[in-house]
């Protein structure tokens, strides 16, 4: 088969890889109906995270599965399936407490920009649907892997609440999905920072109610003028840089929370400064298997359709203009699609 490989800077080929077969007891091989390119998976791309050897790349995925191990037992080759960017075995003491991507057998995915995945403890990381979905369902179901978890662990962990008063910073895939988790969970009002028309367009389909374009200290600033200059009840920092986090943790209310998941690249935090903000801090790589069967569910009733973050559709085999339109900021996320579908 053929699949994407990053071999350093802006070097993605699709090419000839090993089809990936049963490894251990416990795995699962699955056909992937759509793949997609991470917000994360820029930051190799970009040379800011160094590749040490050519990788196998994509880490969200959804499909058919197609052969299991034989100590699996939840999991039957035929079903379709969703699961998470971090494996899990979904029985330690981590995943009972709901931080199945800190599970102590947890393996980061790579290489779901493929036509066949292998997936590590198939029961406790993969989700079935119920039946087999139709095919204008995946595109959201494909989210829910990663993109759409992450937004929806950033609300939950900034304590989104009925009522609550939102900010999100960023306004990728994963901010906008956190407008539309926000909403969700019912938030009253929510500000989105964004500077893009197409962005700001999505950000209120999803349910923003206001849009900020100032950023840094203007951006704080701004929030503050909105709130009778006491902040927000619940931000959501989803970029992952010093200037971000530095306006989450500024625009929010003392006592209010902060959902953090973007990965931070050279964050670093004022101790002295944040005791006197008095805000909770919440964060890390998100629970997206604890999600998965909630998230599942309110897609198959068409109470949320985050598949609507992809504005570029690909054949996989054009996977190097996928990370080339992220990139330059042309696309918010690119779908990629078996090459031979529509
Ligand atoms: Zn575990």
């Amino acid at each position: 088969m053929r699949g994407a490989v990053l071999y350093g800077p802006r070097d993605v080929r699709f090419e000839e890889r090993d089809e990936p077969k049963i490894i251990k007891p416990t795995d699962a091989v699955i056909r992937i109906s759509s793949a997609c390119v991470c917000g994360s998976d820029l930051w190799p791309y970009r040379g800011i995270q160094p590749i040490v050897q050519p990788t196998p790349m994509g880490h969200e995925y959804c499909g058919t599965v197609e052969a299991v191990g034989r100590e699996v037992r939840n999991i039957k080759p035929g079903q379709f399936v969703v699961g998470s960017f971090a494996t899990s075995d979904n029985s330690c003491i981590i995943c009972q407490h709901g931080y199945q991507s800190s599970c102590v057998q947890r393996e980061f995915m790579s290489g779901a920009q493929s036509p066949f995945l292998r997936v590590p403890l198939a029961d406790g990381t993969l989700v079935p649907t119920p039946d087999v979905p139709s095919e204008d369902l995946i595109p959201s179901l494909l989210t829910l892997s990663d993109v759409m978890g992450t937004g929806w662990f950033a609300a939950d962990a900034a304590n989104v609440k009925p009522g609550s008063t939102v900010a999100v910073v960023g306004d990728g895939a994963v901010g906008l999905l956190g407008v539309l988790s926000a909403k969700q969970m019912g938030a009253k009002r929510i500000i989105a920072m964004s500077r893009h028309a197409s962005r700001q367009k999505l950000a209120r389909e999803f349910g923003a109610t206001d849009i900020v374009e100032e950023r840094g200290e203007a951006g704080v600033e701004r929030i503050k003028e909105m709130t009778k200059r006491i902040g927000a009840d619940s931000v959501l920092e989803c970029v992952g840089t010093q200037e971000s986090m530095t306006q989450a943790i500024n625009s929010t209310r003392p006592g209010g929370y902060i959902g953090y998941v973007g990965v931070p690249h050279g964050v670093s935090l004022d101790g002295e400064q944040l005791f006197f903000s008095h805000v909770h801090l919440h964060g890390g790589p998100a629970p997206v298997r604890r999600y998965l069967p909630e998230l599942i569910k309110l897609v198959l009733n068409g109470k949320i359709n985050p598949g609507k973050v992809f504005d570029l559709s690909l054949p996989l085999d054009q996977v190097a203009e996928g990370y080339r339109a992220m990139d330059e900021r042309r696309a918010i996320k690119t779908l990629l699609r078996p090459n031979g579908t529509k």
